[in-house]
């Protein structure tokens, strides 16, 4: 097992944990539902990017009913 070769002090510790925080997401309304996204991502309720649709949203895929 390694050991150590310093105790790291109260202070060092603290200090390097001080940028250990996690930040809040910043996310943006989507441009076609108004449904909050992630910025510079598909929008995950609709599918558009950038004013258009780019991932064919689940409920707009019919399907055929001998298919199951
Ligand atoms: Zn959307």
């Amino acid at each position: 097992m390694a050991v150590q070769q310093n105790k790291v002090s109260k202070s060092r510790r603290n200090n390097r944990r001080a940028h250990d925080a996690l930040v809040a997401g910043n996310p943006n309304e989507c441009t076609n539902c108004g449904e909050l996204k992630r910025p510079h991502h598909v929008c995950p309720s609709c599918g558009h990017y950038a004013d258009r649709e780019v991932v064919a949203s689940v409920d707009e895929i019919e399907l055929e009913e001998d298919a199951a």
